[in-house]
This record gives C-alpha cells, structure tokens and sequence, in this order.
C-alpha cells in the first residue's frame, strides 16, 4: 500500500497488458501487404471515478454526457459501487514513424497508411479494449469500454456542436496524457498523431498526476501566441484562429476523403490527419525552438 492508503499494484499488470499487446501482439497490424504495425509503444494514464472534472464535463458539454460512474452503472445496474471506487484507466497509441513520415507528405490527401491507421488501426484499437475489459471480468473486476457500449452515441453540444456521450481524449487528458491543442487534437508527450482509448472499471488505481493545469498547456498557440502551423495543414480552411470548426472538418472528410480513400487506396476510411503531422506538436510537447 502507499501511503495515500491505495494500492499500487494493479497499474503494473494493466501497463503491462497494454504494452505487450501493442509491442508483440501479431494483430497490431495495418493489415496492408507489409504487415505494418499499427500502432508504436503507447502511454496509459489513470484517473479516479470521482474526479470532478468529469463533473465538469457533463455541465460543460451537455447533460448526456456520461461520467464514469453513469456509463458503469448503466452497464452493471444492480451495482452497488460508488464514484470514488471506479478508474479510467487510458491510453495513447502513438502513430508509428512510417505513418507518420508518409502523412507529413501529404498536402490535400491523406495517405495509405494513414487512411488504415483509422479504420483498421481502430479496429485493432477495439481489440485493445475488449482484451483489457475482459482481463479484468478475470481477475474479478466489473469493465466497461464505453466507445464500445451500444448506448455510445454522437449527439450535439449547444456550445461545441458535434460531440458524443464519452471522449477518449477527455478521459486521457484528465489522467495525465496530454492537453488539447489548436485544432481539438490532444497534445501528448508523443504528440498529436496518436489515438486513444479507455476503459471504466470498478478497481481503485492511484491516478496518474496531471502536470498541467491548463487544458491547453501544451499548444503553443495558447501558451506563448505564436505557431498556427496546424491552421495551414488544412487542406479544409477548417482550423483557424477561432479553433476548430468540426462541421466543415467532417464535411471534408466525408465527401472529399472518403471518395479519394475509396478511388485510389480502394478500402472505405475518411481519416486525413493533416493537421496531426508536419506540425511542431505532431511527436512531442512543442517548444519554441521547434518553429525554428
Ligand atoms: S500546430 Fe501549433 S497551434 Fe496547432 S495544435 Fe500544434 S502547437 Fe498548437
Ligand atoms: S482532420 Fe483534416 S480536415 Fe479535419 S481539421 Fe485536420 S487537417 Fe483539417
């Protein structure tokens, strides 16, 4: 036990559930004729149950946006568990290096790898998921991955527009991942090209410090005014100053990738990820020295 009264151990076995999955699991493929990875070696953060800034987001959002504690009970009912006694546990899979550097090409279109990277790259993602959910119904924990609940929905925020009742990149921004950037995506130690995921479960983990206080602490944009280059990544005109408009973005990926995805790759995705890479924050925390 720390000395905080939580126990530290099931953090070790989770990371290493995570890791070996994504660093020796054969099924971490972009299923292209290389048999590329996927995804590089991922972070994964922690988060209490009763974090109130998952309160915060349900009041920020909108009222269907779960907390934890909603989403766990809606899966497990006749629970009797309380907030304090749930984590999300969270994690970011980095986009490897060969995508990367392909992507960083690319001015108007995403490519291949890229395109893979989010459709069958989040279905090695969902893999991930339901290992980890079913590891712990194992070792006798209560799991749930709301990204795969068939209640998870896309619904519309009075104040942000286009939204849905859970966030991947909340839930890992409140466990210590990263913080969000100019053009929505979440900043982590290594990057933005990266997704991520999580799971809410009925086991007490210490969560993982934040080393931000500012939810966007790491974009240079708002923490020193200067850089913008995500703005000129766009091939949509859907970043500027003002943020990120998610309506044009969509739009752009709908009817503009998804047809060029589907012509010239000939599989069906609408990932473009152009302002995720070629960018200053796209493998790590920016610093200034990186506009340079
Ligand atoms: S490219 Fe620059 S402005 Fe855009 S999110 Fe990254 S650090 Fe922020
Ligand atoms: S994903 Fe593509 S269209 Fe959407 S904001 Fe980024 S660069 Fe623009």
């Amino acid at each position: 036990m720390e000395s905080n009264g939580l126990m530290k151990g099931p953090s070790g076995w989770i990371e290493n559930l995570i890791e070996s999955f994504i660093t020796e699991s054969p099924e971490n493929s972009l299923g292209n004729r290389m048999n590329d990875k996927a995804w590089a070696k991922p972070l994964i953060g922690f988060s209490s149950g009763n974090d109130p800034l998952y309160q915060f987001y349900k009041s920020d959002i909108g009222d269907f946006y779960w907390t934890p504690f909603e989403i766990f009970l809606k899966t497990f009912p006749s629970s009797k568990v309380r907030a304090d006694q749930l984590t999300v546990l969270s994690w970011v899979l980095p986009q490897t290096e060969a995508t990367k550097e392909d992507n960083r090409r690319q001015t108007k279109y995403p490519s291949e790898r890229w395109a893979r990277a989010r459709v069958q790259g989040e279905e090695v993602n969902n893999k991930l998921r339901k290992i980890v959910v079913s590891s712990l119904h194992e070792k006798g924990f209560r799991a749930v991955a709301p990204m795969l609940s068939l209640l998870w929905e896309q619904r519309t925020s009075e104040r942000y527009g286009l939204a849905s009742n859970w966030s991947e990149r909340h839930a890992a921004y409140t466990s210590g991942l990263g913080t969000f950037g100019l053009c929505d995506g979440l900043i982590t130690p290594r990057g933005k090209a990266m997704r991520c995921g999580s799971v809410v479960a009925d086991i007490k983990i210490s969560p993982t410090r934040r080393p931000y206080s500012d939810h966007h602490a790491y974009c240079l944009y708002f923490s020193k005014g200067i850089c913008g280059k995500c703005i000129q990544r766009c091939p949509a005109g859907a970043i500027s100053r003002a943020g990120h408009d998610k309506t044009k973005c969509r739009n752009y990926l709908h009817n503009v990738v998804e047809e060029f995805v589907k012509s010239n790759y000939g599989f069906k995705s609408y990932g473009c990820g152009l302002c995720q890479t070629g960018v200053p924050c796209e493998s790590k925390i920016p610093t200034e020295q990186d506009l340079e």
